[in-house]
């Protein structure tokens, strides 16, 4: 289904929960744990009838987010009923990867496509410091894990940090060289009251781009084709197996190509991810639903606000809350 500004929207995220098991500092807060009460979150099934009335609208492609979407009870019978769906294309998941060790084969087996996984240091003891509660070793096991069973895809998203990792920016993308693995280097959002950076932490994604320039050398560093309906700049290290990508929310945002529309896991529609209009689905039948998935559709913003530290993220939520 196409929007008032003649953009195809075919992508769903999909936040299965605001749970998590880590705390990452511009993500929540320590104690941001949900707070919300079981009966006002989306069951198992109210998620794939949405899911459903969606793909029926010209949704393909479903990204499983949260929270830690891993952490959701029946993580793996969810992928499978949601891959069983017509129309849809493709099921991608987002995760800390903690517990990917333990699901990424089932994951598989149920049909998953392709994992993004989050990852901001490569250091053990800022892994602690960023992520608050986490232990470096578990992501990197998932990471492995997710290697040796063979998604489609795997991608790293490492969020730019000012100060603490962008000397690590170079240690990322060369991850790139002999693995099949993509890493994405993403622009720190301005949320709502996630953050423990400030503005003196926002780095721009040409920054590091140019520290991977000067790396490499000009004639190592190739521009490729972006891949239908993404959003990262894509480059490549010459021969490398994986791409490097830069994904500009702040400072070169990307509205115009925005595809996709997001469900909260409170069963909420979110139209735009910097608005703070949410369409609410939760308790609805499916025929009742699908009106309110078209109006969400039609009330995507053609831009966003302006996305500063003066101006922050009008969602009203934090990260953990949406799903990124
Ligand atoms: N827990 C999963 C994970 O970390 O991959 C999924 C949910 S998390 C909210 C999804 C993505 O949002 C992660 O890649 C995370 O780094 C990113 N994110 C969270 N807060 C952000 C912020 N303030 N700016 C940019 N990216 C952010
Ligand atoms: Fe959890 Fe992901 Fe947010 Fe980190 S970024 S606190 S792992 S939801």
């Amino acid at each position: 289904m196409r929007d008032k500004y003649n953009r195809e929207i075919k992508y769903l995220r999909v936040s299965l929960t605001e749970l998590c098991n880590l705390r990452c500092r511009y993500c929540m807060p320590y104690d941001g744990v949900c707070k919300k009460k079981h009966e006002e979150m989306m069951t198992e099934e109210e998620t794939i009838s949405a899911i459903r009335v969606a793909a029926k609208l010209g949704i393909t492609k479903i990204r499983l987010t949260g929270g830690e979407p891993l952490l959701k009870k029946n993580i793996v019978n969810i992928v499978s009923n949601i891959k069983k769906i017509d129309g849809i294309e493709e099921v991608c998941m987002t995760t800390n990867a903690v517990l990917l060790d333990k699901y990424a084969n089932d994951l598989k087996n149920a049909g998953l496509d392709r994992i993004n996984i989050s990852l901001d240091t490569l250091k053990e003891d800022k892994f602690k410091y960023i992520t608050r509660l986490g232990n470096l070793q578990d992501t990197l096991n998932g990471l492995d894990k997710a290697l040796e069973v063979g998604f489609k895809k795997i991608k790293i998203n490492t969020v730019l940090i000012g100060g603490f990792n962008d000397d690590e920016i170079v240690d990322f993308a060369k991850i790139t060289i002999d693995k099949p693995i993509d890493v994405r280097f993403i622009e720190l959002m301005p949320m709502y009251d996630s953050g423990d950076f400030g503005e003196k932490a926002f780095m721009p994604y040409d920054k590091a781009l140019e520290r991977i320039i000067t790396y490499f050398g000009n004639d190592n560093i190739e521009k490729s084709e972006n891949a239908k309906g993404s959003v990262a700049k894509l480059y490549k290290i010459k021969d490398a197996k994986g791409h490097l990508g830069f994904i500009s929310p702040v400072n070169n945002h990307f509205c115009a190509e925005c595809n996709r529309i997001r469900l909260t896991a409170d069963g909420k529609l979110k139209p735009c991810l910097h608005s703070s209009q949410e369409i609410v689905i939760k308790g609805l039948s499916e025929d009742e639903m699908e009106k309110k998935i078209v109006e969400a559709i039609y009330a995507k913003p053609e831009k966003h606000d302006e996305l500063s530290y003066v101006s922050r993220s009008k969602s009203n939520r934090n990260m953990n809350e949406i799903g990124g």
